[in-house]
């Protein structure tokens, strides 16, 4: 039914949609209002409607969720979403960090499991979370950053813990995460590493909703080390570049949903093992070499390569 619904916006529709993105490419704006020190819209496109547009220039001017039942379409790194629901500003177990970037959308059952978890990590010790970047309000591509996080259905999660008041938005936007990474990359930083780290991500991979969790290498082995018990959780831990300051939780497709394109299970055994690690530990991943020649930027995708439900999605207002 969701589908229909989409597929409805197909014909007049979606000429009307053109239309008034032409006339108004960022209406629904007031989305922003609630959470900009400084706001300052991008700059309109000259063809909001072309399906040569890249998808990121589209999807980044989108301030407000499509209302509908949720749907997801698509892949993880390749996607869209629809009826997505903004989290919370804050709660009494956590807090949204970054309000100008707008990314704090994602798929309601995205939403109950932060929310869920937060409660679930306070208890293990952790005073709560701070909240990074999950989704733009209907996914998509993004200007800056993330090859995934485009459908709703990923989230950032500050691998610093929240102070017990609530933060301002000046120190929302300008506060820094904490470094877990010793500087030569081998292991945690045992200055700011504590038993508590280990406790908040292991109460996200005990999730079943949870599909992976994504780490720094050095993360992922003090976790192999460190986790006493109960250890197949540690399957579903990753090791991934550029999780240095936040672990990635990512759920899985909605039950039921369609359009959502699903990853395959992460691995069997906790890839704990030297062999598992070694590549990250390589030479050629802790000091890689600038190529000899640089690869030419792939160009962006567009508009017109992303799932037909997505460019619906992207062009109505
Ligand atoms: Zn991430």
């Amino acid at each position: 039914m969701n589908r229909a619904r989409l597929i409805l916006l197909s014909g007049p529709a979606l000429i009307l949609t053109a239309f008034l993105a032409m006339i108004s490419p960022f209406a629904g704006a007031h989305a922003q209002d609630k959470g900009t020190l400084d706001a300052r819209p991008l700059p309109p496109l000259a063809h909001p409607d072309d399906l040569n547009n890249a998808a990121r220039d589209v999807f980044g001017r989108k301030q407000a969720p499509i209302q509908m039942p949720p749907q997801v379409i698509g892949f993880y790194a390749k996607g869209c979403i629809a009826g997505a629901q903004p989290l919370p500003l804050n709660g009494a177990t956590w807090q949204v960090m970054r309000l100008s970037r707008n990314r704090y959308y994602g798929h309601p059952e995205l939403i109950a499991l932060l929310e869920r978890l937060s409660v679930k990590a306070q208890k293990a010790g952790w005073p709560g979370l701070l909240v990074g970047d999950m989704s733009q309000p209907r996914g998509g591509p993004m200007l800056t950053g993330h090859a995934s996080h485009q459908v709703g259905l990923d989230a950032d999660i500050w691998l610093t813990p929240m102070p017990n008041y609530q933060l301002s938005r000046t120190e929302r936007e300008d506060m820094s995460a904490v470094m877990m990474v010793r500087p030569d990359r081998l292991d945690i930083d045992p200055r700011v590493w504590t038993p508590q780290h280990l406790n908040v991500i292991r109460a996200a991979a005990t999730e079943p909703q949870v599909e992976r969790i994504f780490v720094n290498a050095a993360i992922k082995k003090a976790l192999c080390r460190e986790a006493k018990g109960e250890r197949s959780w540690l399957s579903k831990v990753r090791p991934m570049y550029g999780h240095d300051y936040h672990f990635h939780i990512r759920i899985k497709c909605p039950a039921g949903s369609t359009t959502c394109e699903s990853q395959p299970p992460p691995p069997e055994g906790e890839g704990c093992s030297t062999d598992d690690l070694a590549y990250w530990f390589s030479d050629a991943v802790l000091h890689p070499r600038p190529p000899v020649t640089p690869p030419k930027p792939r160009p962006p995708i567009t508009l017109a390569q992303m799932p037909p439900e997505c460019r619906q999605i992207a062009l109505a207002p």
